[in-house]
């Protein structure tokens, strides 16, 4: 069976050395030893100033609101992982949504203006497939309407805008270390934060509120990474390069083999690629599942991600209909890429694919 992804699993014996260090000190979780080291050893990775590490993406999310006061409305992307969604509608903050770009399938920042009312307090836009949005552009709308900004940047692990990281954009970036990203820790995620006077504040939030031994300070919860997580963070950020080099040849060797027969995302030019998704988008919706169907009897299981379009979500009542992301959702698959994934595996996924669109005249790197 071959997943759209599967585990990074790191040398077992680093992993076990590691282990030994807990057992021996006995400190389990409660910002240890190994959960620091990974925050210091992120910054200088990432190249980003503040990170505080959390047990997983969507409370990431869910704290950067907190932190940042958000309340009544904000205008965020329909097309993502529902958690980007989710995560407003269970704090009380009510997404406005603003259709993607369907081309770059980033939100589109002509679309954002339109919906700013005096009860928009934040714009949640996702570095979606890790393909950069519009930093510059939405920065400049956030600042003259007096808006937050957070970005949703669970897929943009690494990469660089401009030269610098893309997570030091926006007052928070948020990132997911669940074990299907790029980059894990089992479960996990961060909040990158650009202003030092928050750091403090954040570090509480995550720990009931609770700041020093007695005081409660806010309304908290808990969020905290443990020190076995950290310990595969650690592992696994050892071999980024090499997982960031499989990644990447995986990808060219999809993209050489089927942009004749589909389209792929655009990219922000002036931004660096992590390779950590291959989307492809199918000419209708029926091609899309022909394609999907095909896969799946050979035991290959890409996803629709990202599908349902989010303004359709039970419990998103009135919702303005989103026309580029639904269209988007309705015919795009993101198909199986890890480290790990053989040449011949892929070979015969292109292969399925190709037959299924009815072309198969191979194009002719394949043939080597
Ligand atoms: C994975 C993901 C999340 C949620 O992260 P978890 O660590 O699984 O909670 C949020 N947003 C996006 C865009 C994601 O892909």
């Amino acid at each position: 069976m071959i997943n759209v992804t599967k585990t990074y699993m790191p040398d077992k014996a680093k992993y076990l050395a590691y282990v030994d260090q807990i057992f021996e000190s006995g400190w389990v979780t409660n910002n240890g030893m190994l959960v620091r080291e990974l925050e210091a050893r992120l910054a200088d990775y990432l190249g980003i100033k503040n990170i505080v590490l959390v047990a997983n993406g969507t409370i990431a999310l869910e704290i950067a609101y907190r932190l940042l006061k958000l309340d009544g409305e904000v205008i965020t992307t329909p097309f993502s992982f529902v958690a980007t969604t989710s995560s407003l509608v269970s704090n009380a903050l009510k997404p406005i949504f603003a259709d993607i770009d369907p081309k770059t399938l980033t939100l589109n920042p002509d679309n954002i203006e339109d919906r700013i009312t005096d009860k928009t307090s934040a714009i949640v836009p996702v570095h979606v497939f890790g393909n950069a949005c519009e930093v510059d552009r939405i920065q400049a709308i956030a600042e003259k309407n007096n808006l937050k900004v957070i970005y949703d940047a669970a897929h943009a692990f690494g990469v660089q805008y401009k030269g610098e990281s893309l997570l030091n954009h926006g007052d928070v970036s948020t990132l997911s270390f669940h074990a299907t990203k790029l980059f894990h820790t089992i479960e996990g995620g961060a909040l990158i934060i650009n202003d030092d006077s928050l750091v403090e504040e954040a570090r509480y939030l995550i720990n009931f509120g609770i700041d020093g031994r007695d005081s409660v300070k806010a309304l908290g919860t808990n969020a905290k990474m443990n020190e076995f997580e950290a310990a595969m963070g650690l592992c696994v950020l050892n071999d980024m390069d090499k997982v960031l080099h499989d990644c990447k040849v995986i990808y060219d060797f999809y993209e050489s083999s089927l942009c004749d027969i589909l389209t792929l995302p655009i990219d922000n030019l002036h931004s660096s690629k992590n390779y950590s998704y291959f989307p492809a988008l199918f000419k209708s919706e029926q091609q899309t599942l022909d394609v999907q169907s095909a896969l799946h009897e050979n035991g290959i299981y890409p996803r629709r991600y990202f599908y349902p379009s989010l303004d359709t979500l039970p419990y998103i009542i009135d919702a303005e209909k989103m026309i580029n992301s639904q269209t988007i959702a309705s015919r795009i698959l993101a198909l199986p890429l890890y480290p790990g994934l053989s040449r011949e595996e892929q070979v015969n996924i292109i292969s399925i694919i190709r037959k299924k669109m009815n072309i198969i005249i191979m194009r002719p790197n394949i043939l080597k």
